[in-house]
């Protein structure tokens, strides 16, 4: 018989969880991926630009497009009139030379005719069609974008490590690249675990509670660049739990579960897994003491606690920063600041605590303030939902007094 947790000397910290963790997920493998698809993924290796940007020399205005030296006189009260040779809106390929004495109309992104050197705004203008009226000289260069200004074919243009946010996607696309290396996203399966588990609307009986873990977590996944698919509620029974996630198996790189993890008498993702070789044991933090991982057939698998402060709070300090890394991000942790404590604490002996937190920036110099949002109890999701931050209290204290400074995770 399995002794209750935390007597079995299964107490472990959370470095030593998190690591576990890690291991378990370990990395993800490179793909390409088509450019849509890339987005918040890191790209994996360096990649070298198609064409230059831009690839021709061309107009920035819409205007005329000159020679310097034919306009050199023109000022407002003296306008200098020129034949207009050809009209070169954006997209036309066949661009006819600029005689001198003469200039061409063109448009913004339009190549640059050979023979002219600058353009000439339209406002300069009187916009003439057939003749144009040109009231301002232009110097040589202005106006046009040079070819390779911005980018020069054949040079790196994104370096492996880069997350592909929009500039860097617009980039990639703009120098010719449809596909980029990256790491590929996981196809995550969370499975909340829970007889009492309702998914709204369904109305309530006397016992029941609506599920929340699973939209939440995969919340959390989903802005990681997960791929999420959820069983929203799995009951607390061993053979329906393993039919209704075996086959899902095939096709999931890592499953998270909640709930069904600590010492009571039916907890089914334990009772499920730890024959199938995941280690379930108590981590010494609060909330979020019962967790595991391991694998199940071969996937990874991250058990967490059910309640759903427990829920986020172990995403918070064991997934998330363990599948940034797995997704090559070398910005894994949120950031940490010191803040002062708006009212004393307290937190029990040997655990780690994360509180809810509300953290208010000082100004200049000043330090932070930060204080709880909700008690500590893991059932209080709206103080959470209200919370901006999480107030890291170290396993040596038992009590944080109103005004000392604290550790504050920003979230
Ligand atoms: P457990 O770890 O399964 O004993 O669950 C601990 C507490 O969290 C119980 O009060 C459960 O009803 C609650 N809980 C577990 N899973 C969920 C879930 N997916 N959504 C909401 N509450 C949950
Ligand atoms: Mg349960």
């Amino acid at each position: 018989m399995r002794r209750p947790n935390g007597e079995d000397g299964l107490v472990i910290s959370v470095e030593e969880h998190k690591a576990r963790v890690r291991e378990v997920v370990g990395d993800r493998p490179v793909v390409e991926r088509a450019l849509p698809d890339c987005a918040g993924l890191v790209l994996a290796e360096d990649v070298t630009a198609n064409v230059s940007l831009p690839p021709f020399d061309n107009s920035a205005m819409d205007g005329y497009a000159v020679r310097a030296a034919d306009v050199a006189k023109a000022g407002q009260d003296s306008p200098v009139e020129l034949p207009v040779g050809a009209d070169i809106p954006a997209g036309r390929t066949d661009i006819p030379t600029l005689e001198p004495g003469t200039a061409h109309r063109i448009m913004t992104g339009a190549p640059m005719p050979p023979g002219a050197d600058s353009v000439v705004i339209v406002e300069h203008t009187d916009g003439g069609t057939h003749r144009v009226r040109i009231s301002s000289p232009a110097t040589e260069g202005a106006h046009v974008r040079r070819m390779g200004e911005d980018v020069v074919a054949g040079t790196v243009t994104l370096r492996a490590g880069t997350v592909l946010g929009p500039a860097q996607l617009g980039l990639g696309s703009a120098v010719g690249l449809d596909r980029l290396p990256v790491f590929e996203p996981p196809r995550v399966l969370v499975v909340s675990t829970g007889t009492e588990l309702v998914l709204p609307p369904e109305p309530l009986r006397h016992g029941q509670i609506y599920e929340s873990n699973s939209v939440m977590l995969a919340a959390g996944l989903s802005a990681l660049g997960c791929r999420v698919k959820a069983v929203r509620s799995v009951a607390d029974d061993v053979s329906r739990f393993r039919a209704t996630l075996e086959p899902e198996l095939a096709d999931t790189d890592l499953v998270v579960t909640s709930g069904g993890v600590s010492a009571g008498a039916y907890e089914v993702v334990k009772d499920a897994l730890a024959e199938a070789g995941v280690e379930f044991g108590k981590v010494a933090m609060q909330p979020g003491g019962p967790q595991g991982c391991g694998r199940w057939n071969g996937v990874p698998v991250v058990t967490l606690p059910g309640n759903p402060v427990s829920a986020l709070v172990s995403f918070e300090v064991f997934l998330r920063p363990t599948l940034l890394a797995a997704l090559g991000h070398t910005d894994t942790e949120r950031q940490r600041v010191r803040a002062r404590l708006a009212e004393t604490l307290t937190s029990p002996k040997g655990k780690r605590q994360f509180r809810r937190g509300y953290y208010t920036p000082g100004k200049g110099q000043v330090t932070g303030v930060v204080g709880p949002q909700g008690g500590p109890g893991s059932h209080l999701l709206a103080s959470f939902a209200q919370a901006n931050c999480l107030i890291e209290v170290a396993e040596d204290v038992t009590e944080a007094k109103k005004d000392s400074i604290v550790d504050v995770l920003l979230l």
